[in-house]
């Protein structure tokens, strides 16, 4: 046996699975699976990270000055109050790294993301699961899940894979209710999908103990870039960029993200088809035996009959091309988490489901 140990928690974390991206024997699949922008990226960030090819021996800016002023226009937030990451993905790590270690415990929600486990693990840290009231996030119960070595509790709001959200009151009552010695992180990945939605930050602006994470992997259609960013008081934000990488984001990415963040045109134009087709869908869904809670998001949760039904429509959807998410490792068994696609994409997926349950 090797001597080699990983530090205590590491061996405990489960590898992330990502959304399905082929069917062997298949050369064209439908991809919906990873809540991606059917529509791709805004033709103005393609041409932006095409434009830096040249500069590629140019080792990228450090403080991502450009993009948070990017962001900091678009949403009339500080830039000061911004850092950039790999993805919110290395947001959500930065915050375990610093915030909590052996002993501390990390809160999350009984159907959340599960990058919040796998981040509390790796940074030594104890996962706690707090139960949801049917598929929603339960303040009460997240109050009440709090100890003295609670040091972060994580939200998505609206939340992965549930679809769901809690209002601006609830998010509020939660952050008043945490100690002054515990970080609240408001995970925005789907911010924009909820109209009239903030993604908290107004709450970060108030408080001295809220984060708010967000992402252009979704409505921006740039994951395959990895860009994500935090909002937080300047003394979080001088905390995370002391373990931040200082080249964590490449020329590309940047350029890319800067002009994804400026073309609201394309933005707007991706919402309300998302909004159109997300109706459209529920409804189609819902007439032939499948419901959905009501979706805040690009993708709906749709509930089978039981788990067979699930693993059945999940092989039947598959031999059609079709690549939608199962959510067993969500707690979600009998449930199927379908992405939002193009007007085609949702016409093929409700054919496909109207056989299958025919
Ligand atoms: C997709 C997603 C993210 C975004 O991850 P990135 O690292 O920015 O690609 C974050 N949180 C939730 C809940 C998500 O679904």
């Amino acid at each position: 046996m090797t001597q080699i140990a990983a530090q205590p928690g590491i061996m405990e974390i489960a590898l992330y699975k990502g959304g399905k991206s082929h069917v062997d024997g298949l050369h064209e699949v439908i991809k919906l699976s990873s809540n991606e922008n059917p529509f791709g990226p805004s033709p103005k960030a393609i041409a932006a990270y095409q434009a830096v090819g040249p500069d590629l021996h140019r080792y990228p800016s450090t403080d991502h000055a450009d993009l948070r002023a990017a962001i900091g226009a678009r949403y009339d937030l500080d830039p000061e109050q911004i850092i950039c990451g790999v993805g919110s993905d290395e947001i959500i790590t930065f915050l375990c790294q610093a915030f909590a270690g052996p002993g501390d415990e990390v809160l999350h929600t009984e159907h959340g993301f599960s990058m919040y486990k796998i981040s509390a693990l790796a940074a030594g840290a104890t996962p706690v699961e707090v139960k949801e009231r049917d598929r929603v996030t339960d303040v009460d119960a997240l109050l009440a899940g709090v100890t003295d070595k609670t040091r972060l509790v994580f939200i998505a709001n609206p939340n992965n894979p549930t679809t769901t959200m809690i209002g601006g009151n609830e998010v509020a009552r939660l952050a008043d209710g945490l100690p002054d010695n515990c970080l609240l992180v408001l995970d925005g990945a789907y911010a924009e999908f909820a109209e009239g939605y903030d993604g908290g930050a107004a709450l970060v602006q108030s408080r001295e103990n809220v984060v708010m994470t967000r992402t252009f992997s979704k409505l921006h259609g740039l994951g395959g870039l990895r860009v994500g960013w935090g909002y937080a008081p300047e003394a979080i934000i001088d905390v995370l960029n002391r373990v931040r990488g200082p080249f964590n984001l490449s020329n590309g990415a940047l350029a890319a993200a800067e002009a994804a963040i400026q073309d609201t045109e394309f933005s707007e134009k991706c919402l309300a088809e998302n909004a159109r087709l997300r109706a459209w869908l529920a409804s189609e869904l819902a007439a032939i035996g499948l419901p959905s809670d009501t979706s805040q998001t690009n993708f709906l949760l749709v509930r089978m009959a039981d788990h067979a039904e699930a693993l059945a429509a999940d092989e039947f959807l598959q031999s059609k091309g079709i690549l939608i998410r199962r959510v067993e490792s969500y707690k979600l068994p009998n449930f199927l988490r379908i992405t939002v696609g193009t007007q085609s994409e949702c016409e093929k997926l409700v054919a496909a489901l109207k056989e299958f349950k025919s």
